[in-house]
Formats: C-alpha cells, structure tokens, sequence
C-alpha cells in the first residue's frame, strides 16, 4: 500500500507535481494558501487539509513546494505549520528553492523533534513538473532518501543523491548559474540574428539543433519569438535564485561575473511594469532596450 503523501504550496510547480503523485496512486492531501488554487486537485480526488500542521497530522511523507526561505520556514517551523502535526515516522521533503543553510537548520530543528528531513529541489520547469520528467537533486540522510525514491520517481525522471543536508540546494544554485547563463545566450543569439533581419525561427531551428542547443533555448527561444512573456518560471523567483547564488560565491570565495551580470539586466526587467511577473525567458526585454530592436517572428 502506498503511503499517504502531503502537498503543500500548489503553485505552478506544486500543483502538476501533486498531479502526478495522484496519477502514480498515492492518496494526496493537499493545502494551498489561496484556497481557490486547490479545486482542480480535489476535482481529482486529492483531500483538501486546512493548514500544513493538517497535512503533517495525515500524510507520512510531506513535500513543500513553496516560493522563498522565508514561506518555508513559516509553512514547516510556523504556526499551524508542518511540525505541529509531524510526528516521529514523518519525512519532510522540501522541494522549493532556498537557502542551504537554512535548510539545514531547519533540518537540525526537525530532527531535534525525531522528523526526518531531504532537501530536494528541482529543475525542468513546468513542463518537466507536467510531463513529470524533473530533475530532481536531494539532500539529507540518505537511508530516508531511498526510501523516498519511489515518490520522487512520480515526479521526475533524473534523480541524484549529492549528499549530507543543504547538498540538494547547492546542486540546485548550481544549476541556476549554469541555465541563467544559457537564458543570456539564447537571448544575445536572437538580438543578434534580429538585428542582422534573419528568419528567427529558421535561426532557432539552425543552431538548436547543434553545440548552441540547450534546454533554455528549446523552450524559451520559441516563446521569446511569439512574444510570450507569460511565466513558467518568473522573473521575481529567479532573481531570488540567483541572489542564493551570489550569497553562496561570497560564502565560498568565488567569482561568479556571468550570474552577476544576469542578475543586474533582470534588475532591468523588474523596473518595467509587472516585470517581475513576466517568465524568466523576458531576460531578452532587457537587451533589446540597449539594442532598440525587438526578437520576433516575422
Ligand atoms: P508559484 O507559482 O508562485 O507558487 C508558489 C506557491 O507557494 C503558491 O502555492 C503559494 O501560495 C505558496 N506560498 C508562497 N508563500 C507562502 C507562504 N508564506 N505560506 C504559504 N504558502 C505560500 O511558484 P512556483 O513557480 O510553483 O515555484 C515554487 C518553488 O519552486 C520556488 O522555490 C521556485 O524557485 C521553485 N522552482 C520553480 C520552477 C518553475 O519553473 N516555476 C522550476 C524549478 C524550481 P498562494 O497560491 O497562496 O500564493
């Protein structure tokens, strides 16, 4: 019998990946700030809690997939929240994006009260949450994280252990770095090819296809050119990724210039109108200001 698996945060991530544990026949049970959010899970047979410290009390496995350090805190360590109905067979799974050092903080208080704790935040965007095909990197114990496994299987497809509590989140600020940088490149190819008047299409399908193909340009490069800012992932979430990032090469005595530059032109974009709501792939919003030439489809 599958064990019951708790969801809290049903945001753009939290909710397909709560799909997918459904599809895989865990019984969910689920709770969401905005309550409104919650109706398309119950609609598929999820149990709808009232507050995280609910979920904690019925589910043995409990995944938070919230927005920043802060909301991880509160949703575990807060009021009503996830520790208040832990109890001692309970395995905590953050699955958000914060800082490692709180994360193992949070751990050491957790496992202080007897509660397991894995860090295991991903990558893949909505679309891998969707499609469950994650990428999926975990820290803590690891006799926990085999025994997690299956679960993480619902939801991803590459799923790797990197070690001791915290070592899920550095991987993750790892890969931050490297795709923010991706993100830039696929944008300064387009402003490029614009400028010199190229088919942007045909150019997306010419170099993605070669040593220039990357995820970022797959996904976003095709959304840039129909003028899609709508996010997968958003502007505000990212440049909260990549100050984790810039606060750990300053921890761990690294340069970082590449990250640095792409956190100051999103800097750019959160000063336009509802910029920090727009989709990480609005990075090009910036560039083509200082080109003055706009990366469309013909
Ligand atoms: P999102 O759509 O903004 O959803 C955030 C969720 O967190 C919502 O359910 C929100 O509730 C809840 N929340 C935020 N603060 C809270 C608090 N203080 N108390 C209770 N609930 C709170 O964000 P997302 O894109 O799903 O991202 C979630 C996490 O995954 C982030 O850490 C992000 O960095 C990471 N991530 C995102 C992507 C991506 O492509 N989107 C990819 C990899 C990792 P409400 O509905 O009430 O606002």
């Amino acid at each position: 019998m599958k064990p019951i698996v708790g969801v809290v945060g049903l945001g753009i991530m939290g909710q397909p990946m709560a799909r997918n544990l459904l599809k895989a026949g865990y019984p969910v049970i689920a709770c969401n700030r905005t309550r409104s959010r919650m109706a398309c899970l119950t609609d598929m047979g999820a149990e709808a809690a009232c507050s995280p410290a609910e979920v904690a009390r019925k589910a043995e496995i409990i995944i938070t997939m919230v927005s920043d350090t802060p909301d991880v805190k509160q949703v575990i360590l807060g009021e009503e929240g996830v520790a208040a109905g832990a109890c001692e067979q309970s395995v905590v799974i953050d699955m958000s994006t914060i800082s490692p050092s709180t994360t193992r903080e949070i751990s050491r208080i957790l496992a202080d009260r007897g509660i397991a704790m894995l860090d295991a935040p991903v990558s893949g965007g909505e679309k891998g949450a969707i499609e469950g095909t994650l990428s999926i990197m975990a820290g803590g114990p690891e006799e926990v994280f085999r025994r997690c496994l299956p679960v993480f299987q619902a939801m991803g497809k590459n799923i790797v252990y990197m070690g001791e509590s915290g070592s899920g989140q550095i991987a993750k600020l790892c890969n931050q770095a490297a795709c923010s940088l991706t993100i830039l490149s696929v944008a300064e190819a387009l402003i490029l090819g614009a400028r010199a008047g190229l088919d942007l299409e045909a150019l997306l399908k010419a170099i993605s296809g070669g040593a220039a193909g990357s995820w970022s340009m797959s996904n976003l490069g095709p959304k840039i050119i129909d003028g899609n800012f709508a996010p997968g992932f958003m502007v505000d979430l990212h440049q909260k990724d990549l100050r984790l990032v810039l606060q750990a090469a300053g921890e761990f005595g690294v340069s970082l210039p590449g990250t640095a530059l792409v956190h100051q032109l999103f800097n750019a974009v959160q000063r336009r109108c509802d910029g920090g709501r727009l989709g990480n792939q609005a990075l090009i919003l910036a560039l083509e200001d200082l080109a003055g030439v706009e990366a469309r489809r013909r």
